[in-house]
């Protein structure tokens, strides 16, 4: 079975670092020796990852939301996978549909991003989705399937242990329309089925593909009962560790 992967992305966010401290912390607290058995992250600016991971402490993984995809050299106000793996950063997130859209990050881009986290020894999160045009025309399977092909060119099957995807359809971020269960869960499977043509049926079936847009305390639960749906990728309620928490602490 996959290990399920609760993460948050606060994005822009907390402003100051006493209030990522605190967040951190609080969040950290929800994870108890009764919560499931999941992996569970906070991808957080570069800025509050050393504080974030202080207060945390060993109870989550404190992840970048990028990462650039050259390691040295004249790249002003670059982050590199070395710098992030010198503070003991495990996980990054890739291809954000924000990084994606507003960045104007290409495939390629963020393929160099995927593959310059994995050299590392680090593990990369690669975030995937259609937009609302294209999913109102029958897309989102090719658009994810491009996705997924070039995010993850040149990434090996043995490789794959240490990436996970998200599925983040864009119409449903920040926009309180949450897909619904079966909606996503159709595409996760359509996602599984790439993977597989990709990689053959084990790497498939170990890869875990998280969901995410809109999720709260009130749509987690039932997205978890999908059976290709592994995690979630949330924002706004990240940022609430209350609301975050019930999110942690899903119910099966
Ligand atoms: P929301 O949970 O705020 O819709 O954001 C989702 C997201 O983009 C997580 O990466």
């Amino acid at each position: 079975g996959r290990k399920p992967f609760i993460s948050g992305n606060w994005k822009l966010n907390p402003q100051t670092r006493d209030e990522a401290v605190k967040l951190a912390a609080d969040i950290a607290a929800t994870v108890t020796p009764e919560s499931p058995d999941a992996d569970v992250a906070l991808f957080v600016p570069y800025v509050f990852i050393e504080a974030a991971q202080k207060s945390a402490g060993d109870r989550l993984f404190v992840g970048a939301e990028g990462v650039c995809p050259e390691i040295k050299g004249a790249f002003t106000g670059a982050v590199s996978a070395t710098m992030l793996k010198s503070l003991g950063v495990q996980w990054a997130l890739a291809g954000h549909s924000e990084r994606r859209v507003i960045f104007g990050e290409s495939d390629e881009y963020i393929n160099g991003q995927c593959l310059k986290l994995i050299e590392q020894g680090m593990s990369v999160m690669l975030c995937i989705g259609e937009s609302e045009a294209e999913y109102e025309q029958n897309l989102a399977g090719p658009v994810c399937a491009v996705q997924l092909r070039k995010g993850l060119a040149g990434i090996t099957a043995e490789q794959m242990s240490r990436v996970a995807i998200a599925y983040e359809p864009v119409w449903a971020i920040g926009t309180g329309k949450v897909a619904t269960p079966e909606i996503a869960q159709s595409v996760h499977a359509t996602c599984r089925g790439i993977l597989r043509d990709m990689y053959g049926d084990a790497i498939a079936d170990q890869t875990r593909i998280l969901y995410g847009g809109s999720v709260t305390p009130e749509s987690v639960d039932g997205l978890m009962a999908q059976p290709d749906i592994d995690g979630a990728l949330v924002g706004g309620a990240s940022l609430d560790a209350a609301k975050f928490g019930r999110i942690i602490n899903f119910q099966t």
